[in-house]
């Protein structure tokens, strides 16, 4: 029998004519790097001598391409190379869901939200703008991260973005590329985790990028009933496995951020929720609190009672009525619950 080599040749040159199948303009990358095999220069240091370079310096975004014979000859030249993809020339809008470093500083409002990943900072996004995750292609990357690959809409060119949609969400279109599959970095490799094509940019993403994502800030619902300015207090984190110093400061904390947002932060609340978006809020912010309930810090029916009191004004304007707040903010605990239990 004969052993079973992993063909790198194969796998590079056939995935990266695939992408180039998809309409994707594939480079390769040095061997085990994110770092594009050519050119082999700067763009100042171009002398004009290298192929490609001949009138003038072109980068790896000029020389990304989906002509069969150009891939074939890349990658037969080097069967180790990785596949990198351009995005902007691709027509993609890569969206690069990183994981929180452990030992550093988890930002507010995720700190008190107990989110870690860029993943739950889009879905939590997703709610809070009445928009869904639209599933596409996607990636596992080597970090342990998630890369989602968007068709970017036809008439607007996006730049790459470092945070500008969330904490860990970072997007690379027009000047950025990716490392994809089967691209390996020591002993771990980007990998395909949903092979579908690429589904168009959702709705909310493309707000979120064309528009500063900052809400406007409300002054008189931020405003406690003395008329004072309501501090943000930094709070330990629960679930940390230290008992609250002040559990009711805590859960007060978080019920303000789940209701009047964190502004701040560029996080929206369930107040801040306009025609549409509602329904959507009010289940992000029982889900938000929700978590309480799942540690016991406050009771389910206390919790619902906040909830529905601060839900009265999209009642009364007939958002949802009385009933259909009521099983929302029931299901955004029941979804709490099953993640604390995960
Ligand atoms: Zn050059």
């Amino acid at each position: 029998m004969m052993q079973q080599q992993p063909d790198t040749l194969t796998d590079s040159l056939t995935t990266a004519l695939d992408y180039a199948a998809r309409g994707w303009r594939v480079f390769p990358l040095l061997p085990g790097s994110k770092r594009p095999a050519t050119p082999n220069h700067r763009a100042t240091d171009c002398d004009g001598t290298a192929p490609g370079c001949r009138t003038t310096h072109a980068g790896w975004e000029q020389r990304a391409t989906i002509r069969a014979d150009k891939i074939t000859k890349a990658w037969s030249s080097n069967p180790a190379y990785g596949v990198g993809i351009a995005c902007g020339p691709s027509r993609l809008v890569v969206v690069d869901l990183d994981t929180h470093k452990p030992g550093t500083e988890i930002p507010e409002p995720w700190k008190s939200f107990e989110i870690t990943t860029g993943a739950d900072v889009l879905d939590h996004l997703a709610g809070v703008h009445g928009g869904t995750i639209t599933p596409t292609y996607t990636v596992r990357t080597v970090s342990g991260g998630t890369h989602l690959y968007y068709a970017a809409p036809a008439d607007v060119a996006y730049g790459n973005t470092a945070g500008k949609i969330g904490w860990l969400i970072d997007t690379r279109a027009h000047g950025g590329y990716v490392a994809a599959p089967p691209t390996s970095i020591g002993a771990s490799a980007y990998d395909i985790i949903d092979d579908r094509p690429a589904a168009p940019l959702p709705m909310f993403l493309l707000d979120l990028l064309t528009h500063d994502r900052r809400p406007a800030t409300r002054t008189s619902q931020n405003r406690s009933q003395d008329g004072s300015r309501t501090q943000a207090r930094p709070l330990q984190p629960i679930g940390s496995g230290e008992p609250l110093r002040d559990p009711d400061a805590y859960v007060n904390r978080v019920f303000d951020i789940a209701i009047n947002g964190d502004h701040a932060n560029g996080v929206a609340g369930l107040l801040d929720a306009t025609k549409g978006g509602r329904n959507a809020a009010l289940f992000v912010a029982a889900a938000t609190v929700g978590k309480l309930v799942a540690r016991d810090l406050i009771t389910e029916h206390s919790a619902l009672d906040r909830l529905l009191v601060a839900a009265a004004g999209h009642i009364a304007a007939r958002a949802y009525t009385a009933y259909e707040a009521e099983n929302t903010i029931l299901s955004g605990f029941r979804r709490a619950a099953t993640r604390s239990a995960a």
